[in-house]
């Protein structure tokens, strides 16, 4: 569904050169949720403009949903913009006419039929948890709602990809847990694939995959496999010549791992423990 690679992004201005994204690739299968993470200034936003078709890559490959968004018309990205995804904004504002009700604001954004397009914008609404406020104006609608309503616009079109910048930045964990909730659920149902950006590592769980952008290249990727109440992650990272590996920093926190390790080498894999661990426990 997405299939990117060595894609380069380099804003310019009259001044100055901004390498935002250099040599990033990454792929996402179809009905995939993937998280991407990485700090500010990392080349999130950059990537998800690029995404989303509304800026064209300097350099490399970006083909989603089987476009190729290095070579598009201006029609075609206009098209691709509104048919092929749906895009949630950083600022989440953006994305919402504050003079217009929640079931208008979908509406607006459906381009089928008049009759379609108001099951259609129901439907979502009411997946979202919006059933009651179908004619709240946006400003009358909590945090929460507000995304909500945001995604319900993003989704307004049936598009094959949802990309959305950092959907739950402004919330509270558990109103972003409840959000995410729903919102998995929903992406399920409607066979959507869905990219997100994230900076909060609570919310990567929702996530089949989380990758991480270090510099504007795409750095480790961790899997979560099995239930989301019991997972185990499972993370590729690249290995130096010299045998050096960078081990993510939340499985560091999660063991409390300090200066020195004890490295035990199995038939077929390393494993890493605390220096003063027991011996003898094999998985
Ligand atoms: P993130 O979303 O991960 O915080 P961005 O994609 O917004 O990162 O930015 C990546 C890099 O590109 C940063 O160094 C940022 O300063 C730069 N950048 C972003 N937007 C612009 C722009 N419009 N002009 C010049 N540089 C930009
Ligand atoms: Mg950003």
């Amino acid at each position: 569904m997405v299939d990117c690679e060595g894609l380069v992004y380099i804003y310019k201005s009259r001044q100055l050169e901004v390498v935002a994204l250099q040599g990033l690739d990454l792929h996402v299968e179809s009905g995939e949720m993937v998280a991407i993470a990485g700090r500010s200034g990392s080349g999130k936003t950059t990537l998800m403009n690029i995404l989303a078709g509304v800026d064209v890559p300097t350099a490399g490959k970006a083909v989603v949903a089987g476009h190729d968004l290095t070579r598009m018309s201006e029609t075609e990205r206009d098209r691709y913009r509104h048919e092929a995804v749906g895009y949630l904004l950083q600022r989440s504002q953006a994305n919402l006419l504050p003079q217009l009700t929640a079931l208008e604001n979908v509406q607006l954004a459906t381009l089928t039929g008049p009759a379609a397009r108001d099951d259609r914008a129901r439907h979502l609404l009411v997946r979202l948890g919006l059933g009651g406020h179908l004619h709240a104006r946006p400003a009358a609608l909590a945090g929460g709602e507000k995304i909500r309503l945001a995604l319900a616009v993003a989704l307004a079109n049936g598009p094959s990809v949802l990309l959305a910048d950092e959907p739950t930045a402004e919330l509270d964990t558990a109103t972003a847990h409840a959000v995410l909730t729903d919102l998995a659920s929903l992406l399920e149902d409607l066979d959507t694939t869905a990219v997100f950006v994230t900076h909060d590592p609570e919310l990567e769980r929702f996530a089949g995959r989380v990758i991480q952008i270090r510099d504007g290249k795409t750095s480790t990727e961790t899997r979560w496999i099995g239930s989301r109440e019991a997972m185990v992650a499972d993370e590729l990272v690249i290995m130096d010549r010299a045998g050096r590996i960078q081990l993510p920093r939340a499985f560091v926190e999660k063991l409390a791992l300090k200066e020195r390790v004890r490295l035990r080498l199995e038939d077929d894999h390393i494993a890493i423990l605390p220096p003063d661990s027991a011996d003898g426990q094999h998985d």
